[in-house]
C-alpha cells in the first residue's frame, strides 16, 4: 500500500481510504454486516488505515458497523473519521447531542478526525453563528477529537472563505478529472495545498460514473492499457501530492480487491496516460445536449429562471445517464427557478456568447428532467 505523510510530519495515511457510505446491504436495505466486515478486513489487512464514515451514512448504521469492526483492531492502527451533521442541527445543543450519540455508536474514546459535514454558505454561517466551530475547538482541547476539518459542497468563493476562516487540520472535497472546475476544483486544490492543509478526496470516480463509461468514450484508455476506467480516475486524483487520501465508497469485494491493487502498486500517470484522460474528458463532454459553459452572462432572468443551473443538470444527465443524481440535482432547483416560469422574452439569448437557443432548450430540459 502506498502511504502519504501529512504536513504535520507525524500522520501517515494509506493513499486509499475506505468510505463507508455504500457498504453492502441485504434485502431489507440494512448493512450486510458479515459481508461489510469481509470487505473492511481485506482492506485493513492490505494496509488501508483510513476509514471514513458519517452520522448520516446508511441512516446512522454506518457508524455502528464501522465502530464494531474497528473494535477488533488495535486503536492506534487506524485513523477513524466521522462527520458532524450540521444540516440536521438547529442549535448548538443539537450538535452537542449528535456528537455524544456518535461517540456512543462508534464506541470510541476519541476520534482521529472530525469533519463538519458538507459545509456550504448556509451551514457554514450557522456553524459560526451558533458556536458549533467553537464547540469543536473545545473538543480538540479535551482530546475527544484529534483533528478538526470540514467536508465541502458549494462554489469556490465559499470554499475560500471557509478554508481561510481558521487553521483546519484537514479538509475533504469532491475532486476528479471531469470536475476540475466544479465546487472547490483545481483552484481549491491549489489553495489548500498552499495553506498546507491535507486533502481528503471524495467522489474520485464521480459516484461510479467514471467507471461506467461507454466504450466509444474510453477508446483512448483501451488503446494504451488494460487497467479499468476507475483505476485511471483514481490515479489522476492521486497524482496530486497535496492529496493524502483518495476515498472510495466500496460496495463489493471485487471493488476492494481492485482498488487495493491500484494503490498497492501505485504508479504515477505517464504522459501518455494523462493525454488519454484529457481525450476521454473531451469525449465525455461531446455527449452534452448543449454547449452551456455556465458563464452566467444570461443572468439574471427577469422571471427568476436558473438557466445555467438547469443546463448543468440536463448536460450532466446527458454525459453520465445517472438518473438518481440528476433527479437529486433537479429537486435542488426551487420550483420558482425552474424553466416552466420562462415567458420567452428572449433577453437571455441576446446575452449568450455561445448563441444557444435557450428558450427551446429550457423546454426540452424541463420535459426530460420532469420525466425522470
Ligand atoms: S426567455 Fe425565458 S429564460 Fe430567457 S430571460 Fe426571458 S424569461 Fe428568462
Ligand atoms: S449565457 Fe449561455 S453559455 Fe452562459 S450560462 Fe447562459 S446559457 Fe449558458
Amino acid at each position: 500500500m502506498n502511504y502519504r505523510t501529512w504536513p504535520d510530519g507525524k500522520t501517515k495515511t494509506s493513499l486509499l481510504g475506505f468510505g463507508c457510505m455504500r457498504l453492502p446491504q441485504n434485502k431489507e436495505n440494512k448493512i450486510d454486516e458479515k459481508e461489510a466486515f469481509r470487505l473492511l478486513d481485506y482492506a485493513y489487512k492490505n494496509g488501508v488505515n483510513y476509514f471514513d464514515t458519517a452520522y448520516m451514512y446508511h441512516d446512522g448504521e454506518s457508524e455502528l458497523v464501522l465502530g464494531k469492526f474497528l473494535d477488533t483492531k488495535p486503536r492506534d492502527s487506524y485513523i477513524l473519521t466521522s462527520k458532524l451533521p450540521v444540516m440536521m442541527c438547529n442549535s448548538l445543543e443539537d450538535a452537542k447531542n449528535k456528537f455524544e450519540e456518535q461517540m456512543k455508536k462508534l464506541n470510541k474514546d476519541y476520534l482521529d478526525c472530525y469533519l463538519i459535514h458538507g459545509l456550504n454558505k448556509d451551514t457554514f454561517k450557522n456553524s459560526v453563528d451558533w458556536g458549533i466551530i467553537d464547540y469543536c475547538e473545545d473538543l480538540l482541547k479535551q482530546g475527544r477529537i484529534k483533528r478538526l476539518g470540514f467536508s465541502f459542497h458549494d462554489d469556490y468563493e465559499t470554499f475560500e472563505k471557509i478554508i481561510t476562516y481558521r487553521k483546519w487540520d484537514l479538509c475533504q472535497i469532491q475532486y476528479n478529472y471531469i470536475d476540475q472546475n466544479e465546487q472547490a476544483g483545481n483552484k481549491g486544490y491549489e489553495l489548500a495545498t498552499k495553506l498546507n492543509i491535507p486533502l481528503i478526496i471524495m467522489e474520485p470516480v464521480k459516484g461510479g460514473n467514471l467507471q461506467r463509461l461507454p466504450d466509444d468514450v474510453t477508446k483512448p484508455f483501451k488503446a494504451i492499457s488494460q487497467d479499468s476506467n476507475a483505476s485511471f480516475a483514481l490515479r489522476w486524483v492521486a497524482m496530486h501530492e497535496g492529496v493524502k487520501v483518495v476515498l472510495s465508497g466500496m460496495t463489493t469485494y471485487e471493488q476492494v480487491v481492485e482498488n487495493v491493487k491500484t494503490f498497492e502498486d501505485y504508479k504515477p500517470l505517464t504522459e501518455d496516460e494523462i493525454k488519454a484522460i484529457d481525450e476521454v474528458s473531451e469525449n465525455i463532454k461531446k455527449h452534452v445536449f448543449n454547449g452551456c459553459t455556465g458563464c452566467r452572462y444570461c443572468m439574471p432572468c427577469p422571471r427568476g429562471v436558473d438557466i445555467p443551473g438547469t443546463f448543468k443538470v440536463w448536460n450532466n444527465y446527458a454525459m453520465f445517464g445517472d438518473e438518481r443524481h440528476a433527479k437529486w440535482q433537479w429537486d435542488d432547483i426551487p420550483d420558482e427557478a425552474k424553466p416552466k416560469n420562462c415567458v420567452k422574452c428572449g433577453k437571455c439569448e441576446k446575452m449568450c456568447p455561445q448563441h444557444l437557443s435557450i428558450r427551446e432548450d429550457l423546454v426540452k430540459a424541463q420535459n426530460l428532467l420532469n420525466s425522470l
